[in-house]
């Protein structure tokens, strides 16, 4: 039995997964190439998504969806990279703790907007 039967994955160690194996497969490219194959790998894998959902193949969609966290995992990192945003965890704790703010409207199915510096 593995360690990491049971173990958590988190958003860290998808993003710190991401930078071992990129380093580790020896793919070295400039800002541009790897933002343009990133963009395109991860709008390649929601189709992968959708493709699966079309076909009424349930059965592939975890592993679609899982290609779509770690392409997103990888726009993250190379934002980090290049431009020193910041952490994609702390944005999501942020971004969530907004989400729990919103008040959703039966009525349009929307839901609103408070005011919020950097999620309106
Ligand atoms: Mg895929």
């Amino acid at each position: 039995m593995g360690k990491n039967k049971n173990k958590e994955i988190t958003i860290n160690d998808i993003q710190k997964w991401e930078r071992s194996f990129t380093k580790r497969k020896g793919i070295t490219q400039d800002e541009e190439t790897a933002i343009k194959i990133a963009v395109f790998k991860l709008i390649e894998e929601v189709g992968e998504v959708s493709k699966a959902i079309l076909e009424e193949q349930w059965d592939e969609v975890p592993a679609e969806v899982s290609d779509v966290i770690v392409f997103a995992c990888k726009v993250a990192n190379l934002a980090e990279k290049f431009h020193k945003t910041e952490k994609l965890n702390n944005v999501l704790q942020r971004k969530m703790n907004y989400c729990e703010t919103r008040k959703y409207n039966a009525k349009i199915k929307k839901f609103d907007k408070p005011k919020n510096e950097k999620f309106k």
